[in-house]
């Protein structure tokens, strides 16, 4: 079975010719789950060959710019593109009230119902979506706004075991998440910065790489992804060498990549 991540952008809140804001699409078998929706997520799902239309579910981590501003144009190129099938998007409160207003100011007609699920819950895992094939929860993270990560999880076929997909940006270092990763075969952390910045990571609650490695590490995740890159990185190999001198089996992500969830 396909279990795999398509990283549309791996940069920061600023973005660069090398690195776009966040956006992934996860394939589960032909499921298609897009994770995070920052600026120009819609051109990177072209450039790197996925569907617009395959989409069936968008899951948003917060709503600072850097993850949600591509969500009115790609919702306004579904229409477009003739969907017609409804759109369940699953986001922190406020995301029905930002996407209401921004389609009324400007006049936007969209032909088929987009369904706002609004997360509030401030503790724990809860499980938000679940089909044939996978089972979504959502787990609050640390960071200036109300955010969350994602944990999808395949359902076992035959003797194969269920493989599990842990997305977390942004946040600070905490450990309160080390329950709802535990185990994980792919965890994917944002590592913003360096250890030359750890100090501005701890006051903009974010990650350094290798505190992204020491929560792989504490979480016996298989393997960590890292992704959420400053633009001050031109060669981010740094960050690199530090999360793998904690948790060797350790990728640093790149726009186009695909990063297969293995068993
Ligand atoms: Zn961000
Ligand atoms: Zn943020």
């Amino acid at each position: 079975m396909n279990f795999y991540t398509t990283i549309l952008g791996s940069g920061a809140a600023l973005p660069t010719t090398a690195r776009h804001c966040s956006g992934q699409m996860v394939n589960i078998n032909g499921f298609r789950v897009l994770l995070d929706c920052g600026e120009n997520t819609q051109t990177q799902i072209r450039v790197y060959h996925q569907r617009l239309l395959s989409c069936s579910l968008i899951c948003i981590t917060h709503l600072h710019g850097d993850h949600f501003f591509g969500l009115p144009g790609i919702v306004s190129s579904m229409h477009l593109c003739g969907r017609r099938e409804p759109l369940d998007i699953y986001a922190p409160a406020g995301i029905a009230h930002a996407m209401q207003t921004i389609m009324a100011v400007s006049g936007s007609h969209i032909d088929f119902e987009t369904r706002y699920h609004e997360l509030t819950h401030t503790e724990g895992s809860l499980p938000v979506f679940e089909n044939n094939l996978c089972r979504i929860h959502a787990f609050p993270l640390v960071h200036s706004v109300p955010t969350y990560g994602y944990l999808i999880e395949e359902k076992p076929r035959g003797k194969n075991p269920a493989r599990r997909y842990a997305y977390c940006t942004d946040t600070a270092y905490t450990e309160t998440i080390l329950p709802h990763i535990q185990g994980v075969n792919l965890l994917c952390l944002e590592s913003t910065f360096n250890n030359a910045f750890a100090s501005i990571a701890a006051e903009k609650l974010h990650c350094t790489a290798s505190q992204a490695a020491t929560l792989a590490l504490k979480a016996d995740a298989k393997q960590l992804l890292l992704t959420h890159i400053s633009a001050r990185y031109k060669e981010p190999e740094s960050l690199l060498s530090e999360a793998t001198t904690i948790f060797p089996n350790t990728l640093l992500a790149t726009d186009g990549a695909q990063v297969e969830v293995h068993y």
